[in-house]
């Protein structure tokens, strides 16, 4: 491709944001180098092998509504490989697994009463169906369900799940976080109208491995931004931002012999429970991949000065191992085959009412491109294309006039 201008571009941050940053700049004909602390790129969707085949560190799907990063799987030449698959969701509550999908799960669920039960409904409806989401920002999450669900229905279902995520913050998110997360999930449905999730055949990796092949890495991490202003002619910086509060995520993830659920996704709506959500990834793709091996995550978001953040990986497998005992009492530790716990420090912002979406312009040379500056809706891998495109776009208004 020829060359537009030759201007330099340093990315601070190869996580699949600052990666598509690079890549559409590329395509521009900016010169490009993305600097990543870690060893390996792809921050938040870096991959690691099990049962001989990739995996992400944290689990992880696509809607159908994720229309960017579907365009972005096309463009790479990846459609082929993107799969529709029929999600089924369970709840954890009460010493019982439910199923939890659709109206007729809601209506057998023995922990809400019919009334209750008719109120989530409604609001789950509700929220699916309303597109004028700014209302929302002025009220928390916590206080909206609470009114409008019904307290039982707070109890039950949402304070468990925004506590069991959000820890000391769950009663400051904002509505317009959580009204997002439930309107773009409606979308996602087949022609039957049951819902399905995307996932790529041998992992989202190969995103990340295709966008490496276009741009120039240096494994490097960048602690004075200055040095990079000095030798490039513009920085785009993805490290997270200091004013804002984020959350940390920890998983443990695992091959096993045994089948533990039926279930794709299941929320543990118990506050005892060290972790929040349990996956059982092969449901999901039932293609008898992973060498026809049972593939869980056991996933949990904490405080960023959580004590998971230093006390030893056995001691976070001992805990979590007796815990899933005591959800799944035929679970046998014997027939566990490989395992291995990840961590991360920024996994997710928390959006308070009146969310200030931080600035994309942050110095003469400097842009910033953060998941925080993802808003309404939920930070996500889409969203990352869509902000990143955004952002390319904003520098070439600025570079170019046009
Ligand atoms: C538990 C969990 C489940 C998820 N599930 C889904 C899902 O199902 N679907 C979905 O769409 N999204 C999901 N996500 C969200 C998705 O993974 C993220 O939104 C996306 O990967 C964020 O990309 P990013 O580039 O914005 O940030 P990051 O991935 O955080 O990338 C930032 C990069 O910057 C690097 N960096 C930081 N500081 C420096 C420095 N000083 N110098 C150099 N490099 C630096 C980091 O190492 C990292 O590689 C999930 C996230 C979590 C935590």
């Amino acid at each position: 491709m020829a060359k537009l201008n030759n201007k330099k571009i340093a990315i601070i941050g190869g996580g699949i944001g600052g990666l598509v940053v690079g890549y559409e700049l590329i395509k521009k004909g900016y010169e490009v180098t993305v600097f990543e602390k870690e060893k390996e790129i792809g921050g938040l969707l870096a991959d690691f092998k099990i049962e001989g085949e990739n995996l992400e560190k944290v689990y992880h799907h696509i809607f159908k509504t994720d229309k960017e990063v579907i365009d972005l799987i096309e463009e790479l030449g990846l459609q082929n490989k993107l799969k529709w698959h029929k999600s089924s969701i369970g709840l954890y509550y009460d010493g019982k697994m439910y199923p939890f999908l659709g109206a007729i799960d809601l209506l057998k669920f023995r922990g809400l009463g019919l009334i209750d039960k008719f109120r989530l409904g409604l609001v789950y409806l509700w929220l699916k169906f309303d597109g004028a989401w700014k209302k929302y920002e002025n009220i928390t999450a916590a206080e909206w369900m609470e009114k409008w669900a019904g307290k039982k229905a707070y109890e039950v279902i949402w304070k468990p799940l925004l506590k069991g995520k959000f820890h000391e913050y769950y009663q400051k998110v904002s509505m317009a976080w959580l009204w997002a997360r439930i309107h773009t999930r409606g979308g996602s449905t087949n022609e039957k109208g049951e819902e399905v999730l995307g996932y790529l055949d041998d992992g989202f990796i190969q995103i990340i491995n295709k966008l490496k092949e276009k741009v120039k890495i240096i494994n490097k991490e960048i602690v004075n931004i200055k040095e990079l202003e000095k030798k490039f002619d513009l920085v785009i910086d993805t490290r997270p931002i200091k004013n804002i509060d984020y959350i940390g995520a920890v998983d443990l993830v695992f091959s096993s012999n045994q089948s533990l659920s039926e279930y794709y996704w299941h929320n543990i709506n118990d506050l005892k429970s060290p972790f929040l959500v349990m996956v059982q990834h092969n449901n999901l793709l039932k293609n008898g991949g992973y060498n026809g091996k049972n593939i869980y995550y056991l996933g949990t978001y904490v405080p960023q000065d959580h004590e998971y953040f230093k006390i030893s990986d056995e001691k976070i497998e001992r805990e979590w191992f007796d815990y899933l005992k005591k959800i799944k009492p035929e679970f046998d530790e014997k027939q566990v085959l490989e395992k291995k716990i990840f961590k991360f420090k920024n996994a997710q912002h928390i959006v308070g009412r009146k969310y200030k979406v931080p600035s994309y312009k942050v110095g003469e040379k400097t842009y910033r491109l953060n998941f925080a500056q993802i808003y309404p809706e939920d930070r996500g891998i889409n969203f990352a294309v869509k902000e990143a495109r955004k952002l390319v776009k904003m520098i070439e208004k600025d570079l170019t006039g046009r």
